[in-house]
């Protein structure tokens, strides 16, 4: 790998670890022989990341990443320009630290999503027509304020603390050989597999998203990140771009994943329904992605023991309720 200068290397993982330990849920892994039958496994394992207190793994990350920041910064407060389980996550972790935290959202963004930014405790700037301007003002902001930029997942600091997950499985599930992974813009899966292989060098990873709008599987296949048309999908924590002037997370991903595969809107509602009737489980579709591959009928690479990464529960409750009542 072209490691670039300033990558997370699992050494960072176990710092991270030890700096947001007691600040973060450390979740449970929910043994499945339901989906271990289904897929002809030995064992699968669902990671319940769901269970973290802003509902997603990104609370890792965007604690990483807040505690990591120099005191003066940090003083200052800090940004970011994500509604999703990313702009929640720092809000919270900023709210739990008593730090300042500004979110900048275009004028796309539904009232409703603004508000719960608000909410929980987080200065909403209203900013430009799409994302792109949101992030621009991030990033003006970071500069003229003085305040710490926090991206999604293309950052040293926040791959290493989504990173801490790994270590927990390697506690948990000592005998993992695959790792299913819900893969957007790939912090996730680059944390993760960076601690999980440089213990267990043979684990094989997947990296799974949704058919609609898979820019990290289209980058990989093009080689260099590419941008892809925004499309629609129940997995809505799956979609966006990894930037074309991605410096980590790319690399990590194109280094660390054994396979990727994308899954159809029909596959990911089956499989919410699956974890809902069967696990009891409120899950969003990025979350189901993994147990939509599964429920094919097997392990990919052949796998004996399987973990499934459950990564997150914000799901619009009416949606879901509608979802659950329909047939596969
Ligand atoms: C962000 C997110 C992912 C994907 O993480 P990346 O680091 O962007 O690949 C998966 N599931 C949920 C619920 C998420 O919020």
């Amino acid at each position: 790998m072209a490691a670039e200068v300033g990558a997370p290397t699992p050494a960072d993982v176990y710092r991270a670890r030890a700096r947001i330990a007691g600040r973060v849920a450390r979740t449970p892994l929910l043994s499945s022989p339901r989906l271990a039958r289904a897929c002809g496994a030995d064992s699968v394992s669902l990671k319940l990341e769901m269970l973290q207190p802003s509902g997603a793994f990104k609370l890792r990350g965007a604690t990483h990443a807040l505690l990591a920041l120099a005191p003066e910064t940090r003083t200052r407060g800090v940004v970011t320009a994500s509604t999703g389980n990313h702009g929640r996550a720092l809000a919270w972790a900023a709210r739990a630290e008593g730090v300042a935290c500004t979110v900048c959202l275009s004028a796309l963004v539904p009232a409703n999503k603004v508000a719960a930014v608000r909410e929980l405790g987080a200065e909403v700037v209203l900013a430009g027509d799409d994302q792109d301007a949101a992030v621009a003002e991030a990033l003006r902001l970071a500069e003229t304020r003085g305040l710490g930029y926090i991206p999604p997942f293309d950052h040293p600091d926040v791959i290493a603390g989504q990173g801490t997950l790994g270590l927990e499985l390697l506690e948990d599930a000592p005998d993992l050989d695959t790792l299913l992974v819900p893969l957007s813009g790939g912090g996730l899966l680059a944390g993760v597999a960076l601690a999980v292989k440089a213990v267990k060098p043979d684990v094989h990873v997947v990296g799974i998203s949704p058919q609609r709008g898979a820019a990290m599987i289209e980058s990989l296949r093009a080689g260099r990140p590419v941008e892809v048309a925004e499309e629609t999908t129940l997995a809505d924590s799956l979609g966006g771009g990894i930037g074309l002037d991605n410096r980590y997370s790319f690399a990590l991903v194109r280094a660390l994943a054994d396979t990727v595969v994308q899954v159809s809107e029909a596959e990911i509602a089956a499989a919410m329904r699956e974890l809902h009737r069967h696990e009891r489980l409120v899950t969003e579709g990025a979350a189901a992605v993994g147990v939509a591959l599964l429920a094919r009928g097997e392990v990919p690479g052949g796998g004996r023991r399987a973990v499934v990464l459950v990564t997150g529960n914000n799901v619009d409750m009416d949606r879901f309720t509608r979802l659950i009542c329909e047939r596969d």
